[in-house]
């Protein structure tokens, strides 16, 4: 797949496609937003290496949980364990092995595909409200 890559430098790379866990999706990105934040992770913020990009939408194009397939979706970029100590006590956002999608150690959206676990995934309706 199409991606870009920063490692110090950012290169437009052909990369293999991620390849959806269980209790993951594999989503294809339609659009990604560009923010200050990326801005600083080219300088170097976070010390980050891999695929930038946190903010998407895109469309559900394979995942274990059937119902997802299809949806078009955003995602929720911290991505934690379920399975450590604080998160056994309900302290996700201190998670042992929190990632954060574009931002810390996890791939993120400025590439055709990206991976994300399914509660991560929040479902965007396929039409706009009207108006009043
Ligand atoms: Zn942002
Ligand atoms: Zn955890």
């Amino acid at each position: 797949m199409r991606a870009l890559h920063f490692d110090g430098k950012l290169s437009l790379r052909n990369l293999p496609e991620p390849r959806p866990a269980s209790g993951e999706a594999l989503t294809q990105v339609r659009f990604a937003g560009i923010c200050g934040t990326d801005l600083e992770i080219l300088k170097g913020y976070s010390g980050f290496r891999g695929i930038p990009g946190h903010e998407f939408v895109g469309e559900v194009v394979e995942c274990g949980e059937k119902a997802w397939v299809g949806k078009r979706v955003v995602g929720e970029i911290n991505v934690t364990c379920g399975e450590c100590d604080f998160c056994r006590r309900g302290l996700e956002r201190h998670c042992r092995r929190r990632t954060v999608m574009g931002i810390v150690d996890r791939d993120g959206a400025f590439a055709d595909f990206l991976v994300l676990p399914v509660r991560n995934l929040h479902e965007v309706p396929g039409t706009r409200p009207g108006p009043g």
